[in-house]
């Protein structure tokens, strides 16, 4: 019952991912029906209904343009996972603060990288000139497209490709 459920909007925008028991709740109560089953059935003492994979809301929901949220992991993810000053792909990456907080730097997708601890220690609290280091890119907000918000799950969920597809 807890198995994720993709949640399309009315006009099939993927928006959201649910657990099994609440996109059986939406399409009981009539705010969605199933798109695609592929599961098989949940049979309980009284009725039988399908495991959805994806459900479409039937009502449109309005919302903000969607943005990746400014995590370690997102920003590790948005960079590869690579250390962004030597390009070293490290299992214990480090947040860095291009221009160091205690200088007035930003917590902000543009201020800050993924850099190996080697990197990290020897940039210290300065800035790029004053370390002589350069990134190896310049670091932007990621955009919140639905592979990048879903794309993850397509491993396992190989079936939902064809709804991320193009959002
Ligand atoms: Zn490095």
């Amino acid at each position: 019952m807890l198995a994720p459920v993709l949640v399309l909007n009315a006009n099939f925008e993927p928006i959201n991912i649910c657990n099994t028991r609440r996109a059986i709740g939406l399409i009981l109560s009539g705010k969605a029906d199933m798109v695609m089953n592929g599961r098989g059935n949940i049979h309980t003492v009284s009725l039988t209904v399908p495991r959805p994979s994806v459900i479409r809301l039937d009502m449109m929901v309005h919302r903000p343009r969607p943005r990746v949220k400014l995590t370690r992991r997102e920003v590790f993810r948005r960079d590869n996972y690579t250390c962004q000053y030597c390009g070293r792909h490290a299992a214990d990456l480090t947040l860095d603060h291009i221009l160091p907080k205690h200088l007035g730097g930003e917590h902000a997708w543009t201020n800050v990288v993924a850099a190996c601890p080697n990197c990290n220690h020897r940039k210290g609290g300065r800035q790029l000139a004053e370390a002589h280091m350069v990134l190896l890119q310049i670091p932007k907000e990621p955009s919140a497209n639905a592979y990048y918000i879903f794309g993850r799950h397509l491993e396992k969920i190989h079936e939902w490709e064809q709804f991320i597809q193009g959002w």
